[in-house]
């Protein structure tokens, strides 16, 4: 049993050079060659693939709306064949995102509105989301932020740099500060290291974050160079975000493994989107190759309701059956937390599978992953001033 060789679901595949066989590997492997030649207009896209209709009218109506761009690292991983494929559904714009659903907004989660400061959304007691770019590697076509990034759109992040130190140095209940956009990733080592700098200088800031999909887009940028900047100013962790295991090349596994030997604690948020990891198949692949990346599966999140994501949203029934279908069948590190980052402004919300069936002062009811039933006595507190009434009256 133990000397067969892993399945083709857990194996890492390089793809490189693909559609760039003419590239040298130093060009390739440059970070900076990555970004200057993506794949950012409907024509290098007739180039290199055979465009749909819909994806022919998708590209048109990406320059007003959010930009067409694609790393050729994360190009080759697109299938050529299927223009339903994972990959392709993700980066490659559709007509259908010039659909609105009466439910979706531009700015499904409300955040515009709890930005005391150009760039900053403190929506939690301890904790703030710190916008510091509009710019990513490559664009997700389903972006919760896509009224502000790539600077296709009307709206413009206006990052005040100075005014959202100064908030966080007077807000002394904040000790966790996220950097998020865009994605600061792609800022110079220099630019990071200054901004990780000013915020490291405050003495309340506990808790550092970077959320990015640089390491998945564009794995080159994760240099020792890099990494070794990085681990100056632990504690410091980050959240990646992978949807499929095609996700996960050689490249994208050194890059996750060169991280976490610098120290870097990296978790990973997916968004559950159709057609790409709506089901437990591909989710129970997917988390097991992150841990084989030393990631952990950190949050599963429903679509937000973005303007034109319609065709990538799965049901909440399908994310509760992916959890269902993980937790207790795989290890615990592998599952994820299921959450709905509530409309208009609530914050992210758990949703889990119903596994306590019944619970009063006596006792409690569950279900196992099984479907088997247990019961739990309830902790009687015979001393707390309410029973004490109930018991001795008077
Ligand atoms: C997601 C998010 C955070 C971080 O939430 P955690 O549950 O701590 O990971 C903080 N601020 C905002 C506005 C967010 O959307």
């Amino acid at each position: 049993m133990s000397s067969q060789s892993p399945s083709p679901a857990t194996q890492f595949i390089s793809h490189a050079p693909g559609h760039w066989p003419d590239v040298s590997p130093e060009q390739w492997n440059d970070w900076k060659w990555q970004l200057k030649n993506r794949v950012n207009s409907l024509k290098r896209l007739e180039d290199l693939l055979e465009v749909t209709p819909e994806e022919h009218a998708g590209a048109l109506l990406a320059g007003s709306k959010l930009s067409l761009s694609i790393t050729p690292h994360f190009f080759n991983l697109i299938e050529p064949d299927d223009a339903g494929g994972p990959i392709r559904r993700q980066v490659v714009p559709r007509v259908e995102e010039g659909h609105t659903a009466p439910w979706e907004m531009a700015d499904p989660c409300g955040e515009d509105s709890h930005m005391p400061v150009p760039g900053l959304v403190h929506r939690y007691p301890d904790r703030v989301l710190f916008l510091v770019t509009d710019r990513c590697a490559s664009y997700c076509r389903y972006c919760t932020r896509s009224r502000v990034v790539s600077g296709a759109g009307e709206q413009e992040l206006h990052t005040n740099f100075e005014e959202a130190f100064a908030y966080l140095e007077k807000h002394t209940e904040i000790r966790d500060v996220l950097f998020s956009g865009g994605d600061a990733l792609l800022f110079s080592d220099d630019k990071l290291e200054y901004l990780l700098q000013r915020v490291r200088a405050i003495s309340h800031i506990e808790f550092v974050r970077i959320g990015s999909r640089v390491p998945i887009f564009l794995p080159q940028r994760i240099t020792p160079e890099f990494c070794r900047m990085l681990q100056k100013y632990h504690p410091l962790w980050m959240s990646v975000h992978v949807n499929h295991p095609r996700e996960l090349t050689t490249e994208v596994r050194d890059a996750l493994n060169r991280l976490a030997d610098h120290g870097v604690p990296l978790g990973n948020q997916s968004v559950l989107l159709a057609g790409v990891n709506d089901s437990v198949e591909v989710m129970r692949e997917l988390v097991h190759k992150l841990l084989l990346c030393r990631v952990r599966p950190y949050y599963l999140y429903q679509c937000d309701l973005i303007q034109g994501s319609s065709h990538l949203r799965a049901s909440v029934a399908k994310g509760i059956e992916i959890i269902e279908g993980l937790r207790g069948h795989t290890s615990g590190y592998a599952v994820p937390q299921y959450v709905i980052d509530a409309p208009g402004g609530g914050g992210k919300v758990p949703v889990n599978p119903g596994y306590v069936l019944f619970h009063d002062d006596e006792k409690v009811v569950v279900r196992n992953y099984e479907g088997k039933i247990f019961e739990y006595p309830e902790v009687a507190i015979p001393f707390t001033n309410h029973h004490k009434t109930e018991l001795c009256p008077g």
